[in-house]
């Protein structure tokens, strides 16, 4: 028999159309003096505080039988205190669910989902009390086919019961309910389930083979016991959108339905690809970041920010596994990787702000900064997903060319030193395990590149693995790099105005130091005319390919309402599109260290 409840939930699917739920928190026994309840301000995984409380339309409470009103106050944002009454004491709220993320939850007559952290109160003092909780799907036939899909303990075949050791386990258990598609397969031994809502087709054979092999060669990498009984990829499948959410046994998937593998795919379509290397993501942070963790994590307190220099690590080396594993399990081709590869060192050579925020600060500051972008991000900020990646192939290939150890096995060792141990990662851990595994100190790799702003040495330790890193212009506002330049007009010397339009002319970011910046334009500016011609997308494009640098042009623009004309001087295109080459001629130890790091073969001579 499981332990009696100290606290029960109930959570009702109360009017889909409305997209209202009801929750209820009973507590058996209340605190004398008046229970106070909290709830999070923050979801783990996502660090920016975002008051849950806000959608909580009404909050009422009752005691004993159900029928007695207890006084119910707010002390503050997220936080009320009922009046002392004997128990039990139940508190009712009705939630607003109408977020198409997978942060909070969401709510109609298609589909309900959440995160116990936006829905949950959580009684104070009771935080490592046992819970029940109990879903209550609408009624009406028109609803006959909904389920549920989570991972929380089931306590009841026959009725959606649940039951979680501790509030923390509560709400790292996401649900959703709907009619939605399942896929299944097994990897480390164990059960893994898709339950993929929203419209869609699928060539589900095909998903289940390729997320088998993720799956299983991250549960190797780590040692090959998988620390969780179950898996379960949730996917909400729309027209576009793009995001993951990491749970300790699920995640939340949210993606374009055309990025799921269609009948008839042979190889795989970059949509695809994204779609493969999300879920990747979010299964390695099963082990990188929902166990092992950040000393500042253990435990969250979700009533504040929680600061950390290490984000780099949990959102960059993972960022760096999780295409790593698409090649590594043959999912995808090491020419496909170097592509992904290469458009990654894309993303943060365009970025300036790396040469002003170090990622270890861009971690500790992610609250206030990379959550909350604006137009001068780019200028002021690094992403310590992009960097953090590059950093993370650094130091994987230094250590493979000093050849006492790989990051492989540094991951290993954190896992087994402190996330199986259920001990948190000290700020400087991963230096100093790293410096342990490779029998020399590393200070000097982490002082220039984590918490310095230097560009990591990608060009040599790339070469030491017989791969060229070769840069050229960008091509335009859908060049993503990873790939040469293919037509004439690509290859010719273009110009640069320092400045990006969004389809509808309005200047996104203006380059720190760029020609844009130094002629006055700033962000919002709407461009009117280029050198006395009508603006538009083409002609941005005509500008960049046929304007010489030097050239002086008249740029007309929009700043409030009121035309302003800007003397810009055009600059020549920075060389900061980044593709990778496989180097035919590189030498054989070179060679030898490529095939060791993507687990191919040698190339023959
Ligand atoms: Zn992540």
């Amino acid at each position: 028999m499981p332990e009696p409840a100290a606290v029960h939930y109930r959570i009702t699917a109360l009017d889909p159309a409305a997209h209202l739920f009801e929750v209820r928190c009973t507590v058996g026994a209340p605190a004398p003096g008046g229970q106070r309840f909290r709830l999070p301000r923050w979801v783990p995984g996502s660090y920016l505080i975002r008051e849950f409380a806000r959608n909580f339309v009404d909050v009422r409470a009752t005691s004993a039988t159900g029928d007695a009103a207890v006084g119910i106050a707010k002390e503050d944002a997220s936080t009320w205190l009922a009046a002392p009454c004997a128990g039990p004491l139940t508190v009712i709220a009705r939630v607003y669910a109408f977020d198409l993320s997978v942060r909070t939850a969401y709510l109609d007559t298609t589909r309900g989902y959440f995160n116990g952290g936006a829905v949950f109160l959580c009684p104070d003092g009771m935080e490592n009390a046992p819970a029940t909780m109990e879903i209550v799907l609408p009624a009406e036939p028109t609803y006959a086919k909904w389920r549920c899909a989570t991972t929380m303990t089931r306590d009841d075949a026959t009725k959606w019961r649940f039951r979680a050791v501790n509030y923390d386990e509560l709400i790292d258990h996401p649900v959703e309910m709907a009619d939605f598609a399942v896929c299944h397969f097994a990897a480390g031994g164990i059960p893994h389930q898709v339950a993929i809502t929203g419209r869609h087709t699928i060539d589900a054979p095909r998903l289940e083979r390729d997320l088998a092999r993720v799956c299983q060669w991250q549960i190797d990498l780590f040692g090959g016991t998988p620390p969780f009984p179950t898996y379960l990829f949730q996917v909400m499948a729309v027209g576009n959108g793009h995001g993951g959410l990491e749970h300790r046994s699920s995640t939340s998937l949210l993606c374009s339905r055309n990025s799921l593998p269609q009948p008839g795919m042979t190889e795989p379509t970059d949509d695809y690809v994204n779609f493969l290397g999300l879920a990747s993501h979010e299964y390695f942070h099963a082990w990188n970041v929902k166990r092992i963790k950040p000393a500042a994590f253990l435990p969250y307190d979700l009533s504040r920010e929680n600061y950390t220099r290490q984000l780099w690590a949990f959102e960059g080396i993972t960022s760096y596994y999780d295409d790593l594993a698409l090649v590594r399990s043959h999912v995808v081709s090491e020419e496909k990787f170097l592509e992904l590869l290469g458009r990654g060192i894309t993303t943060v050579l365009r970025t300036p702000g790396r040469h002003t925020q170090s990622i270890a600060d861009a971690s500790f500051d992610a609250w206030i900064k990379f959550y909350r972008p604006d137009e001068n991000s780019p200028n002021a900020l690094v992403s310590y997903y992009a960097k953090g990646a590059l950093v993370a192939l650094a130091l994987d290939l230094q250590l493979r060319l000093e050849g006492r150890t790989t990051l492989d096995d540094v991951m290993r060792a954190l896992w087994q030193r402190y996330g199986a141990a259920g001990i948190g990662v000290p700020e400087d851990g991963i230096a100093a395990l790293s410096s342990e595994l490779a029998g020399r100190d590393l200070g000097d790799f982490f002082a220039r590149y984590v918490h310095g702003i230097e560009d990591p040495p990608l060009a040599g330790l790339l070469a030491s693995h017989g791969i060229a890193l070769e840069l050229r212009a960008s091509t335009g506002n859908n060049d993503r790099g990873g790939k040469p330049a293919t037509a004439a007009t690509e290859t010719r010397p273009r110009s640069w105005l320092g400045a990006k339009a969004t389809g509808d002319l309005r200047l996104q970011h203006v380059y720190s130091g760029g020609p844009a910046e130094r002629a006055g334009l700033a962000a919002g500016d709407m461009l009117v005319a280029l050198d006395g011609i009508k603006a538009s997308v083409d002609a941005l494009n005509t500008l960049a390919e046929r304007g010489a640098a030097g050239r002086r042009i008249a740029v007309h623009a929009f700043r409030r309402d009121e035309l302003m004309t800007f003397d810009v001087e055009l600059a020549a295109a920075p060389l900061d599109t980044a593709f990778l080459v496989l180097d035919a001629h590189a030498a054989p130890d070179a060679q030898a260290r490529r095939a060791a790091w993507l687990g191919m073969r040698p190339a023959t001579a």
